[in-house]
């Protein structure tokens, strides 16, 4: 079946007491057991849950994995995903990552004896050469958070099955609609789900899916014994979003294509970052890993004052943390997604001062466009 068929129909039958259309909200904390010689299929909500049960399988299909999991938010995901290390080891991460997963791996997972170096890893060679002998993993975002960064996600696999490091991906801004990177070789796709699966910025919600069956069975045991499950009611939310996942990305991004010429060809704007405009230096690999170049894109406006003046300005986008909703919505990576960043580290990664990242929604284009030109026609300069 196609994307837009899946999200529809999988993990979602009709309800088997009452042919209810829609998944039931099962809130119990737990279940009866007619015998204590059976297992049951369900025992206590934190290890199963039946809603929970309906989104799990619904993602897994979608990326094209055998398990799938439903958690509490994505930084759950990631650190449930990255239980699968242990003291003592390396891991080698993408320097252009969610800035809290960039927290999680330089502020906690050391803690716990988990290492992490940072590289460029839109460069194979410098993700080879960051290799320890006790490196056992490789965590990758693509595009990168927020400029977009193309990362060639087989190469880097490649490297990573040579030299037997399991591999995580944050899939989060593409979602399984636009790529799989399960059929790419990777180990672990993770998501925030509070973004375009979720879809309408009403729900904190993270995933993990995986294909082989081994590490299906590692993550279970993780998911539940971290606990960091996510709720019925959350669940059911989840799947609702889902099931406009492929017209909401394709809607999301063609506005984002037409909104990323216009502001590519505007004098106000120093640079836009947008892997479905020629000029973008993943431009051509985007093609080549992924369905499209989704919705989130970033420009540059000088300054944080200019910044300041245009974020005043704006009527239509949100002004707000998150993406992936409904509604467009501009966020300022600086205080926002990467205020966890030193400043001397966002500056590498080429997170400026007048860097907005734009995650396009479901308005007309055209509207947004008029309304970002009345607030850049009010810029000085
Ligand atoms: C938001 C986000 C996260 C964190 O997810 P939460 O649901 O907020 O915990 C991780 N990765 C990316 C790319 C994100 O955008």
């Amino acid at each position: 079946m196609k994307k837009a068929t899946q999200v529809i129909h999988t993990g979602v039958e009709p309800e088997k007491h009452t042919g209810a259309s829609s998944v039931p909200i099962f809130m119990a904390s737990t279940f009866h057991q007619k015998d204590i010689d059976e297992i049951p299929p369900y025992e206590y909500s934190r290890s199963g849950n039946p809603t929970r049960e309906a989104v799990e399988i619904s993602l897994a299909t979608l990326e094209g994995g055998t398990r799938g999991f439903a958690l509490a938010s994505g930084m759950a995901a990631m650190t449930t995903a990255m239980a699968l290390f242990g003291a003592g080891d390396h891991v080698i991460a993408s320097r252009d990552i969610y800035g809290g997963t960039y927290r999680l791996l330089s502020k906690v997972w050391p803690h716990f004896g988990v290492e992490t170096t940072f590289v460029d890893a839109t460069d194979v060679e410098a993700i080879a050469k960051a290799a320890r002998p006790n490196t056992k993993g490789l965590i990758l975002e693509s595009p990168s958070n927020p400029t977009m960064a193309i990362t060639d996600i087989a190469g880097a696999v490649a490297l990573a099955k040579e030299r037997k490091w399991r591999t995580i991906i944050d899939n989060t801004f593409m979602t399984p609609y636009l790529q799989q990177p399960l059929n790419l070789g990777v180990d672990v796709v993770v998501h925030s789900a509070t973004k375009f699966l979720g879809g309408h910025s009403d729900l904190v919600a993270g995933a993990i899916v995986v294909k082989d069956e081994k590490l299906g069975k590692a993550i279970s045991f993780y998911q539940n014994a971290f606990g960091a499950i996510l709720s019925p009611h959350d669940s059911w939310l989840l799947l609702r979003g889902l099931k406009t996942l492929a017209v909401r990305m394709e809607a999301s991004q063609k506005g984002a294509e037409i909104v990323a010429r216009y502001l590519e060809g505007h004098k106000q704007i120093e640079q836009v970052y947008y892997p479905g405009l020629e000029s973008h230096k993943g431009y051509e690999l985007q093609q080549k890993q992924a369905a499209g170049p989704g919705a989130v894109l970033s420009f540059d406006l000088g300054s944080r004052e200019r910044v300041k003046q245009f974020l005043s300005q704006v009527k239509l986008p949100l002004v707000a943390v998150s993406l992936g909703g409904v509604e467009s919505i501009l966020s300022y990576p600086t205080t926002m997604s990467h205020g966890a960043m030193e400043p001397e580290e966002r500056i590498k990664r080429g997170i400026g001062p007048g860097l907005l990242r734009l995650s396009v929604g479901l308005e007309d284009p055209q509207d947004l466009i008029d309304d970002l030109e009345q607030a850049l026609q009010r810029l000085d300069r």
